[in-house]
Parts: C-alpha cells; structure tokens; sequence
C-alpha cells in the first residue's frame, strides 16, 4: 500500500489535519511545526494529538513528517540568524517527543556568501549541540535546487553534513523530485542512474522520505518552482516509475504541489495509488 499524503495545515488542529487526511484518501501528511515564517509554535494540546493517534492507529497511517519554517538558516553569515535557527531548531525537536511524528524535515539553508564548507561547519556544529542520543526524531536534510547560496544543491554536500553529524543514526534525507531534476538529476529520464548515484554518494539507507512535486521550470535551472504532477517538466509517466520504483515504493510521499484547496488533492492521490 503506498503511503501518500498532502502537506496539511494543523492551524485547525492535529486531529482535523487526520480526518482531512482521511477524506482524500491520505493516509500520511506533512505539516510546518509552527508558522512558516517562523512564529512562536502552539502549545500542544494532549487530547487533540491523542485523537490524531487514534486515527492513524485505526487507520494504518504510514509515518508523518514535520517540517521545519523556511527562515531557519543555520549556516546564515549572521551570528543572530544562526541563534535564532538553534532555537527553533531545539525547540521543534522537543515538541516532537510529544507528538506522533518520527520524521523532521528542514532545509540545510544558505551560507549567504561564506562559503560551503563554512555553511556546512555552521550546520553540523548546531546539529551536533542540539541532537540527543535517544531522542525520537529522524533528521532529515532535504534536496535543495541550488538557488542563490543555498547548501545541499548535490548529494556530495548533504554527504559531508552527515559525515559531520556525530548522531549518523538518526539522520536522513528527503528527496523532493522537483528540486533534485531542476538540480540536475534527471528523475525523468535516468531515475536508476540518479538512484545508483545517491546509494554510491550517500546510500540510499539514509532515505527516508520523497517529497513528491512537479516543476515549472526546466532541467537543471536551478529554480525551485512546484507543479501540479503531470502538469510540469516531470510529467506523470516518471511520477509512475518513481512511486512503483522497487527502491522507493515503500517509503512515504509527501504532495507539496500547488492546489486550491486541501480536496484538489485526491486526485493526484487517486492518480498516484492507481499506479
Ligand atoms: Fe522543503
Ligand atoms: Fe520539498
Ligand atoms: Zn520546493
């Protein structure tokens, strides 16, 4: 059974973000663990994450995945951007222990000008204060287009931030389609040829999750625009070799692709599971 879902807004709660899920035949989604832009975080309301609990027990949800606000930037030249990052950082880690979620998501971020090896000294420094060794979570760094400054633009980068990572064990990645083909990597037209480079670079055990996206734009622009599946550069035949890959089949997607609303998602789910 694939394991698919949308990203979902738990503005309303986490268990309405379950039942959203369940009406458009989700059974996983993602959600940011607080305001995008990096607001203070909700508390936590026991009763609404027990409800949560509840249907993904019922329901055979597969894993869900937390994703961290797109302004934390630890690798930033700015010492405060920097602080800021750890402490959001820090603090989504610890709201995850109370919350049915193995799997934490964010971008490695932008040396904004210092230089790779700099930004990835800056990342794995916060990594390494801020992780424990019995924590929960999975971190996972996600596969970037390589826009401006940003890290983590190739395999090779989010192999030496791992490599830097005394906590191997509870490291991962996210591969978002859209990012890695406007990266470069041709998920399109040679998916086991990126697949062999990814398990020779990294290995392919530290994946943990795709983020499912279309693009806009073209092969190796390193933009990072998402689209409908099947309506962009991907297209749907590739989105069928992905989700039925023998390597990939069995780890959980994430729809990150632009809709209306929360419901034009069953159809890409639809489409996707008849696959
Ligand atoms: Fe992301
Ligand atoms: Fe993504
Ligand atoms: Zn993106």
């Amino acid at each position: 059974m694939l394991i698919i879902g949308p990203h979902l807004s738990i503005a309303g709660g986490f268990k309405k973000a379950g039942e959203e899920a369940l009406k458009i035949n989700a059974n996983t989604f993602q959600f940011f663990t607080r305001n995008p832009r990096g607001g203070k975080a909700k508390a936590i309301d026991e009763k609404d994450v027990a409800g949560l609990k509840t249907i993904m027990d019922n329901q055979g949800f597969g894993p869900l995945l937390a994703h961290a606000p797109y302004t934390l930037n630890m690798c930033s030249a700015k010492p405060e951007t920097r602080e800021f990052a750890r402490m959001i950082f820090k603090d989504d880690l610890m709201r995850l222990e109370e919350l049915p979620c193995e799997l934490y998501n964010f971008h490695p971020g932008s040396h904004t000008g210092q230089g790779v090896e700099k930004g990835i000294e800056w990342i794995a420094e916060i990594l390494n204060d801020e992780m424990w060794a019995d924590q929960k979570t999975m971190v996972v760094l996600e596969t970037m287009s390589g826009k401006g400054t940003e890290i983590g633009r190739n395999f090779e980068e989010l192999k030496l931030i791992i490599d830097r990572v005394n906590l191997k064990e509870k490291m991962g990645i996210c591969l978002d389609t859209c990012h890695v083909y406007s990266g470069g990597y041709d998920v399109v037209g040679n998916l086991d040829g990126v697949l062999e480079e990814f398990d020779r670079v990294i290995g392919l055990d530290y994946l943990k999750c795709i983020h499912l996206n279309d693009s806009m734009m073209p092969f190796g622009s390193n933009k990072d625009r998402h689209e409908k599946i099947g309506f962009g550069t991907l297209g749907v035949e590739a989105f069928k070799r992905i989700v039925t890959h023998p390597q990939l089949k069995s780890l959980p997607f994430f729809l990150e692709t632009p809709q209306e609303n929360t419901l034009d998602y069953k159809k890409e789910i639809d489409l996707l599971r008849s696959f």
